[in-house]
């Protein structure tokens, strides 16, 4: 449980005084009662997309609400999880003033998003056996350090964090404690979602893309304390998340065991993957994964990579990362792409 934590301390002082986007749509909401629409200049005939989707996106978050178990207030929607980072920066971080630290080898979006808005981004590499260095990280924070990303599963690496080392982070962190959980879905622990009432510092990151697999319409989520997610949705653009994907995204939730199926096998094939790379002469280390992904340490990264370009296999060398070197990243595929892996990787000279 942390106590001492005051949120108003880390807003940017301009979005602090910033008065939102009034969209039409956030004016008029009460859709109980037959209403004409002629407050927003839409064209009226209906072709399902005639509209300006809902800005709150309130029946995808309430069925996100339930199976969650959190309240729809800490809840926001964002054109894939990427925007809801992008909305972190720029909720929290003063350009050329605030810090954030990342921890590589890690997701490279953070640094990414670091650079677009001019912060500085103190990294601290993980230990070698991929833990987090938890005295090294609380030594480099400041009175500007405002994010900190632990993404767990952690990607490249697909290992995950000690629980206690996390805690104490949360603890004894002053900024903002962003957890990616990405990969959670994969993963037998528990989502540090179930915390949020203990950390008000704590911000959970999830994602219709990877075990939802709806990569392609974009639809990432950000759960935290309602005070977090008002500053948020403030400074949000009002219709970030568009009708098309609001309307499959409620979909494919609605077919949860459908998605559990599809994790069940994608498990099952990372475990013969794990198992037949045992066997390949050339692999040095298989990482232990709890994503949907393994990182092999292999002679020559560069060269594998190449030949198993010729051979049509796209795998991503993940070499130019800290403790990384000569590491390729396998994305476990369908039963029959797998195979084709193995097969691949067994012919190889
Ligand atoms: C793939 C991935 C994401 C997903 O980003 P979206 O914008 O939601 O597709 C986020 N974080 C990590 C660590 C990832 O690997």
């Amino acid at each position: 449980m942390k106590k001492s934590f005051n949120i108003h301390h880390l807003i940017r002082p301009n979005v602090a005084r910033l008065q939102p986007y009034s969209s039409a749509r956030d004016e008029f909401k009460d859709v109980d009662q037959e209403m004409v629409f002629l407050d927003a200049n839409e064209n009226p005939f209906d072709n399902g997309v005639n509209r300006y989707p809902d800005p709150q996106q309130r029946i995808l978050k309430s069925v996100l609400a339930t199976q969650k178990n959190v309240q729809t207030e800490q809840i926001l929607l964002g054109n894939g999880s990427d925007e809801v980072l992008d909305l972190l920066f720029r909720a929290f971080c003063e350009p050329n003033v605030a810090n954030v630290l990342t921890l590589p080898p890690t997701y490279g979006m953070y640094k990414v998003l670091a650079g677009i808005n001019a912060v500085t981004n103190r990294e601290v590499l993980l230990t070698k056996d991929f833990e987090l260095d938890v005295s090294e990280i609380l030594k480099q924070q400041d009175e500007h350090s405002k994010l900190l990303f632990i993404c767990s599963p952690n990607n490249p690496t697909g290992t995950i964090f000690n629980k206690e080392a996390v805690s104490e982070l949360l603890e004894k962190f002053k900024g903002i404690v962003v957890i990616d959980e990405a990969y959670i879905d994969f993963s037998e622990i528990e989502s540090w979602i179930t915390r949020l009432s203990e950390y008000p510092n704590l911000v959970v990151t999830q994602t219709l893309s990877k075990a939802y697999g709806m990569a392609g319409i974009r639809l990432g989520i950000c759960y935290a304390s309602a005070e977090i997610i008002s500053v948020l949705n403030k400074i949000k653009p009002p219709y970030n998340v568009n009708e098309l994907t609001q309307q499959r995204a409620l979909e494919r939730l609605h077919n949860i065991l459908d998605i559990k199926s599809e994790i069940e096998v994608l498990l099952k094939e990372k475990r013969k993957l794990e198992n037949a790379l045992a066997d390949v002469t050339f692999i040095e280390n298989i990482y232990a994964s709890e994503a949907n992904f393994i990182l092999v340490k292999v002679d020559n990264a560069a060269k594998r990579y190449e030949q198993l370009i010729l051979q049509g296999i796209v795998t991503r060398n993940r070499s130019n990362q800290p403790l990384c070197e000569n590491t390729l990243r396998f994305t476990v595929g369908t039963p029959k792409e797998n195979n084709k892996l193995i097969t691949t990787l067994k012919s190889l000279q």
